[in-house]
């Protein structure tokens, strides 16, 4: 039996900051493919399958990941009209903090600059920076951190990700964002979720999870901060809305064993990663596959994916270093 169960992050037709995006369009005729082809999953579902140790039936399941304003401007709306629901995982960040994850700014100043711009202004800064140095390219990547990115961004992504201190990556971002971009709190305003968004989607049937506070890599910090970002990020939505939270999904799709220890000290009963995989299995509740997008009609069509639970399974073997221990001297 065949469980297809979606990531979507960016949907929108006005795109000023040239982000990855699916068209709006296009993601309806995505919905419309599935409601032709499969019937629909619900959350519940997946909640009764583990429970009960056994299968869900067949269908597919959307997911929405970074609390992003067209889940609420079209997503929701288009899921309420078919009378469907999705899971969707919004990082607290901007609701607590009044920021956004580094992610989510390299996403942006990336699409506005392009690869080579973003490349050179990052290592200005990094050279003028008080705990920075002169580099004359950002270095190579030692493990390929995300199989859908290319090399270059996949540089720029270690670097800031795993070889910086996580002090530096933001100086270096915010610097960065706030040219680019302008006022953090403005950009929140036109492409975050609000907390009322969230509520009336939770109250008219759309289902919540977590996504950490910051959008980490779980597998690059330690213990006591895993435990912030996954057990912060559950309470905070499940007070919030008056709920009990029982979905999380880790920051890239990357996990450890700890991240399950953590998650099992919570109400979360499922766990998704980024790793396309055809079959939800109750025995694996704490690493739930998802496809993308892309692997499907009209921007893809499921073609040879591999459907072996390898970003899983690596990530739990944590192959990436913690932050700066590749790197001690890229101070
Ligand atoms: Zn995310």
């Amino acid at each position: 039996m065949n469980h297809y169960i979606i990531t979507y992050h960016y949907i929108r037709d006005d795109n000023p900051y040239n982000v990855n995006a699916l068209r709006i369009s296009d993601f309806e005729k995505q919905l419309n493919y599935f409601i032709d082809n499969f019937s629909p999953l619900y959350p519940n579902d997946l909640l009764n399958a583990v429970e009960q140790n056994s299968e869900p039936p067949p269908g597919f399941l959307l997911t929405f990941d970074d609390g992003l304003k067209e889940h609420y401007k079209v997503a929701y709306r288009l899921l309420r009209e078919r009378g469907l629901s999705g899971i969707f995982f919004p990082n607290i960040s901007h609701l607590i903090g009044g920021n956004i994850p580094l992610v989510n700014k390299l996403q942006v100043v990336l699409g506005k600059l392009g690869i080579k711009k973003l490349e050179q202004y990052l290592l200005d800064r990094y050279k003028t920076h008080p705990q920075g140095r002169r580099l004359n390219a950002i270095p190579s990547a030692p493990v390929k951190i995300k199989r859908l990115d290319n090399m270059r961004v996949q540089n720029i992504k270690y670097f800031m990700n795993f070889t910086l201190d996580e002090h530096v990556s933001n100086d270096l971002i915010n610097d960065i964002f706030e040219g680019v971009v302008g006022d953090v709190r403005r950009y929140i305003a036109e492409n975050f979720l609000t907390e009322r968004e969230i509520l009336e989607m939770h109250d008219n049937g759309m289902v919540f999870g977590g996504h950490s506070v910051t959008h980490p890599y779980l597998t690059s910090v330690d213990y006591a901060r895993k435990e912030y970002e996954i057990l912060e990020s559950i309470n905070y939505l499940s007070s919030m809305l008056g709920d009990t939270v029982k979905y999380f999904c880790y920051p890239y799709g990357h996990f450890d064993t700890d991240c399950k220890k953590i998650l099992g000290k919570s109400d979360v009963s499922l766990a998704f990663t980024t790793t396309p995989e055809i079959h939800f299995g109750a025995s694996q509740r704490y690493s739930i596959g998802r496809y993308d997008t892309i692997h499907f009609p009209p921007v893809g069509s499921l073609g040879p994916v591999n459907t072996t639970p390898m970003g899983s399974v690596a990530s739990e073997k944590a192959p990436i270093k913690a932050r700066g221990e590749r790197f001690g001297d890229a101070k």
